[in-house]
């Protein structure tokens, strides 16, 4: 039994030594120890237990501790946790990968695995490169992308984060330069223009020769923004890249697997991306591995062209104890209703924030899929609203103006429930 002395004094070492996320290297305040989780559930040592609002960043899709997906880590552990993937290679892998298959669109033929969405999406800005140079035109070599997105904290996944109120606009001059189109403005569900596309078109007219890719997040843009776009904006916008030559990359490691309502959010406008990648819910969040995922052409075009190989293979590449998980996670997803599932959390998630609205402070509530988001209209002072949610029982995290739920896929409507009356009760609750 841990005492409270006890954990205060672990909590101040972790404030002292341990660099969180986006966080100063000594934070003002410690973090929460937990001591478990188990299902939706995430129980502090202090006592709390909390549900789970975020599935700890959109990855724990089956809620923690699922035996199917335990099992199949441990399974693996006792043949071996790790060989390199260069030369060798093995059933957790090829299992994973013909399941993977099956769920993504049809054009993807090669799976690429990497550790971190971030990495994956480094991956896919270099294949698209290494395609350009492969057929003979290297001057195809910069990226276009929309305003709002996000693509991880890596170098070249930064670049085409958003230039202004991205996290990175402090390392601005130091990023290759990308070109910007204008964020989608026709929201999911309401009245499509076409218009919307205009400054995509204009871009591409303007640049295509030079751009090797268009790098988007299919629907939902994420860390961005939390902003849901038209389905034909998508669709109009594939259409427009392979008018003009240029590869189409759905970033898909937020909305993958099933969060948006769809097993992959390029489904909702039949896109069939060139380059994918997938990563945050792979491995059911249990542990970290990403894809990159390449349709038949980009994987032909590379392999038939000088070099002849692709030039990146990270050392933990293709990790079975992750490919084991990850197989397991989309076993789970496979002999469940998870699709169907998530029309219910949409529709529980409507009815229960939609009240928000009334609040004065609130600015906008929205919800598509297994994702519910209340903007409010001031950037939100996190620690004391976090505070609130603790004290009804809620785990979450707001960012600047978005307060935002995106629960465990399987979260069952009286949980789900619970979580939705605490965020209320602490939203209400909480004055600047
Ligand atoms: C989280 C995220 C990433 C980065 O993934 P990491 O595993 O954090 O490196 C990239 N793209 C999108 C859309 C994401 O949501």
């Amino acid at each position: 039994m841990t005492t409270q002395p006890d954990i205060e004094q672990l909590l101040a070492f972790d404030r002292q030594h341990i660099w969180h996320p986006y966080s100063p290297a000594v934070p003002a305040q410690p973090c929460h120890l937990v001591e478990s989780a188990r299902g939706v559930y995430i129980q502090l040592a202090s006592g709390e237990k909390l549900i789970d609002g975020v599935s700890s960043w959109w990855a724990v899709i089956h809620g923690y501790n699922h035996p199917h997906i335990n099992k199949a880590i441990v399974d693996q552990l006792h043949k071996f946790s790790h060989v390199m993937f260069a030369g060798l290679t093995h059933r957790a892998a090829i299992s994973l990968t013909r399941n993977l298959l099956t769920l993504v669109p049809a054009n993807l033929q090669h799976v690429f695995y990497s550790d971190s969405g971030s990495v994956a999406v480094e991956i896919a800005m270099k294949m698209a490169l290494q395609y350009w140079h492969a057929m003979g035109r290297p001057p195809k070599c910069t990226f276009a992308t929309v305003r709002s997105g996000y693509h991880g904290d890596t170098w070249h996944a930064m670049s085409v984060c958003d230039p202004q109120d991205g996290m990175h606009t402090i390392f601005n001059n130091r990023l290759t330069i990308q070109h910007f189109a204008d964020e989608p403005h026709c929201r999911f569900g309401e009245t499509w223009d076409a218009r919307d596309l205009d400054s995509v078109e204009a871009l591409l007219e303007q640049y295509g020769a030079e751009l090797a890719a268009f790098i988007i997040e299919p629907i939902v843009q994420g860390a961005g923004g939390m902003r849901f776009y038209h389905p034909e904006y998508l669709k109009a916008l594939a259409a427009l890249c392979s008018r003009y030559e240029v590869l189409l990359i759905a970033d898909e490691i937020a909305t993958g697997f099933g969060r948006t309502g769809r097993m992959f959010a390029c489904e909702w406008a039949g896109v069939q991306p060139d380059i994918m990648t997938v990563g945050k819910g792979l491995t059911g969040g249990y542990v970290p591995m990403a894809a990159t995922l390449a349709s038949a052409q980009v994987g032909a075009v590379i392999s038939q062209n000088a070099p002849g190989i692709f030039i990146h293979g990270p050392t933990f590449m293709g990790n079975p104890i992750a490919a084991a998980a990850a197989n397991a996670s989309l076993e789970l997803i496979m002999d469940s209703p998870i699709v169907a599932n998530v029309a219910c959390i949409e529709a529980q998630l409507k009815q229960g924030l939609m009240p928000a609205r009334d609040n004065p402070a609130v600015a906008d509530v929205r919800v598509l899929g297994a994702i519910g988001v209340i903007e409010m209209k001031e950037a939100v002072d996190r620690e004391k609203l976090q505070a609130l949610f603790i004290a009804n029982g809620v785990w979450a995290r707001p960012f600047g103006k978005l307060v935002y739920l995106m629960p465990a896929l399987i979260m069952a409507p009286d949980e789900l429930e619970k979580l939705i009356r605490g965020v209320m009760k602490g939203l209400s609750a909480y004055a600047p």
